[in-house]
């Protein structure tokens, strides 16, 4: 929402129940696919005065009267995605589309809307493994073609200055990519993840920003030019390190959870 992002508990999207509906009204930015999308999962308080435990979300379908998409943003990367701001105005719903219990229980916080992150923070880890896995992969045959071999056994420092460094960045890929398999396994066997999962995506989200680049770097003019997808990469990498929540917030969260931290002590 226009001044709040990192701040999930701060929303002032409203959803009002009425009879068998319920009725939003607010303002959603940087919304990914709000454009394409059939339907768009909307985060709302049905009850200001209580605090984050009344922010539920919905699901709305984009044909909804009162849903409308205001405008499309123009970004660095991921262009065949489209980033929209959705409008909500007087936007009715079925009661039966809110996602989990309607029940408001203020001991328990935002900890249900928040459990979405356990899944989608993994997702968006392996996006930025696989990006900088396809940007490595097209560096080492870049470094190839120019005689450059990398030698798995021949230490680093004793090799060409590229290829020690091609070995550094896929050892920061290799620990990305663990960590990510390691959340993920844990969602699909339901255990408690929050903190694996910020783990993957704080470490994926910069493996994915420094890989992507320094393969521009090592490529040379090869790499800055659009003649591989080298660039492309390196600009839509540096969403996988924002959405679903920044680098900063990841490491908040695996500060908290491993120094027994409440949000209200460690901001
Ligand atoms: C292309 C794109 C698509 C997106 N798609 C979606 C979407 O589909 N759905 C959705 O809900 N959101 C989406 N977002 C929003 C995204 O999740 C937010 O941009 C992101 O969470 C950061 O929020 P913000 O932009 O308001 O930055 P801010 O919260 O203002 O943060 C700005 C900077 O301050 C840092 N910061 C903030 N708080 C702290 C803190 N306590 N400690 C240390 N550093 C801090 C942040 O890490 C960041 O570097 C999208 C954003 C983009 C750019």
């Amino acid at each position: 929402e226009p001044g709040t992002g990192s701040d999930s508990g701060a929303i002032r999207t409203t959803a009002v129940k009425d009879g068998d509906e319920y009725v939003l009204n607010g303002e959603k930015i940087f919304v990914t696919a709000g454009e394409r999308s059939t339907h768009v999962v909307v985060w709302a308080t049905v009850d200001k005065s209580l605090g984050r435990a009344a922010i539920k979300s919905f699901v709305v379908p984009r044909d909804a009267p009162g849903l409308t998409v205001a405008r499309l943003e123009h970004k660095l990367g991921i262009k065949a995605s489209d980033t929209a701001v959705l409008l909500l105005e007087n936007c009715r719903i079925p009661k039966d589309n809110i996602l989990g219990s309607a029940e408001v229980d203020v001991k328990k916080g935002f900890g249900g809307v928040m459990q979405t992150f356990d899944n989608t923070r993994p997702l968006v880890a392996a996006m930025a493994v696989g990006c900088s896995r396809a940007a490595l992969e097209e560096l080492r045959q870049i470094l190839s073609d120019a005689g450059v071999e990398i030698d798995y056994d021949v230490p680093a420092n004793s090799q060409h200055a590229a290829a020690a460094e091609f070995i550094r960045l896929e050892a920061d890929w290799e620990a990305a990519y663990l960590l990510s398999l390691r959340a993920a396994w844990m969602a699909d066997n339901k255990k408690p993840n929050s903190l694996e999962a910020s783990m993957s995506k704080a470490k994926a989200g910069r493996t994915g920003t420094d890989v992507t680049l320094k393969a521009v770097e090592l490529a040379g003019t090869i790499g800055y030019s659009q003649h591989t997808l080298l660039e492309k990469w390196s600009r839509d990498s540096k969403i996988l390190d924002i959405f679903e929540g920044t680098q900063q917030i990841q490491q908040l969260i695996v500060a908290r959870r491993l120094l027994g931290k409440s949000s209200a002590e460690l901001k």
